[in-house]
């Protein structure tokens, strides 16, 4: 997707991205403060926190605003269904990936990019969960291995996976360590071995927005619209387990003028999704919200229609993602968490189909991807194989498996109606 100068303009002097969401003198990046903030680590240590967090706010952003607000605009394409979302990458990035292993997770992502522009026939929009997916909430405090009960693995940005007491110690240290790593991600987008289409950007970074301390302290001012942009990353999303409204997380988001994304797991109800969408795009925007839907494939027909129509009623102009791991997560009874590729093909074709019927749009997908040969998710249970599984948190779908789930959902996502065909403006990602 190519943003013009002329289009940047354009949507800046209709207003749709010229003012922050909320009152600049009413949100403050610390505001969130005064809320309970679920899934934050213990920090044995608060003082030497802190101390790093005041580190990272002399930093230079890790984004650009101008960066930020091109996404915006390519982000109300995919809201008028003249576009697609691709969200892919890892559950969890890792602090010990070589520049070899980044490269290949961007080669990935942008082959799958194709893959879905040519099977739907429409422009897509690439956000890799990557430079900065480093934070990991968990349902459980703590995670059995081989026998030893040890705090649960949040990630690198708070601690390491050896599996040892130890090593599972929040580090503030490692904030930094994470900063550093988002930058040199950062520079591999955009490496010319990289090659970015026609000298444009065709991907943008994005990850869960969960360890608080840090995003607070990468927010910046945004001088294009006079507000606040959370620098960390070009989009920024909360998770299923902390959406919760009235809390922490929500009022951090609610004030940074990036695109932002919503997980919605079978829990949500219709009214409290419309008061996220009050509380995260009160000005209605289109680009601002993306609700990213995980029901299960058991449930998605029977959950998602209340929640589209709820949201449809309130007119808020978001774009529908389905995300179709995280609700068909199983485990083996020897403890492997894998997913089966047919339960997430038919959780996909399921968000298409009530969104067909209801007349709304389905925007895209959000996968958790990984350019290695390993088998975490399967066609079946028998080829699980401990050996052949790497990842530091969820099951993800290999090369050969993201591929041909994408072309799959690809099909299906062609557009249905002439209204949204691809605009001479926007030409077609590849
Ligand atoms: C994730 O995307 O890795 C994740 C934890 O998702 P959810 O919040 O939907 O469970
Ligand atoms: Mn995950």
């Amino acid at each position: 997707m190519r943003i013009s100068a002329s289009d940047r303009t354009a949507v800046a002097s209709a207003g749709s991205i010229s003012q922050s969401p909320t009152a600049p003198d009413a949100w403050t990046p610390s505001s969130w403060r005064g809320r309970e903030a679920d899934q934050q680590p213990a920090w044995p240590d608060p003082v030497a926190l802190w101390q790093m967090t005041q580190r990272l706010r002399t930093l230079p952003p890790l984004v650009l605003p101008h960066e930020v607000q091109d996404l915006r605009i390519a982000m109300s394409e995919v809201a008028s269904g003249r576009a697609l979302l691709l969200q892919a990458g890892d559950c969890a990035e890792s602090f010990r990936d070589g520049a070899d292993d980044i490269r290949a997770r961007i080669r990935l992502l942008r082959d799958l990019a194709v893959i879905l522009s040519d099977g739907a026939n429409l422009p897509v929009v690439t956000t890799g969960r990557l430079a900065g997916q480093f934070a990991k909430p968990r349902s459980r405090d703590t995670e059995a291995i081989a026998g030893r009960a040890l705090p649960a693995f949040k990630g690198h940005l708070i601690h390491d996976d050896e599996a040892t007491p130890a090593g599972r110690i929040p580090d503030p240290r490692r904030l930094l360590r994470g900063y550093s790593r988002a930058r040199s991600t950062l520079e591999l987008l955009t490496e010319p071995a990289c090659a970015q289409r026609g000298g444009r950007r065709d991907l943008w970074s994005c990850h869960e927005a969960l360890l608080l301390p840090y995003e607070e302290s990468l927010v910046r001012p945004d001088p294009i619209t006079g507000g606040w942009y959370g620098a960390s990353a070009h989009m920024l999303w909360v998770g299923d387990r902390t959406r919760h409204p009235a809390r922490a997380h929500i009022a951090f988001l609610s004030g940074l003028t990036n695109p932002i994304g919503c997980k919605l797991g079978p829990t949500a109800t219709p009214a409290e999704v419309v008061e996220i969408c009050d509380r995260l795009d009160p000005h209605r925007r289109p680009g601002r919200l993306t609700l990213i839907t995980r029901l299960g494939a058991a449930r998605v027909t029977e959950l998602l229609p209340p929640l589209v129509e709820a949201v449809r009623a309130a007119a808020h102009p978001v774009s529908w993602v389905c995300d179709p791991m995280h609700g068909n997560t199983r485990t083996t009874a020897a403890g492997l968490k894998y997913r089966l590729t047919d339960d997430m093909l038919e959780e996909a074709c399921g968000f298409v189909d009530v969104h067909r019927r209801l007349g709304t749009r389905p925007g895209g997908l959000h996968l958790e991807v990984t350019a290695e040969n390993v088998i975490e998710c399967a066609a079946d249970e028998s080829v699980l194989d401990s050996s052949s599984y790497r990842s530091l948190c969820d099951p993800r779908l290999n090369p050969t498996q993201s591929a041909h789930l994408v072309g799959e959902v690809a099909r299906l996502l062609r557009p249905t109606d002439p209204g949204s065909r691809p605009t001479s403006a926007l030409s077609n990602s590849r």
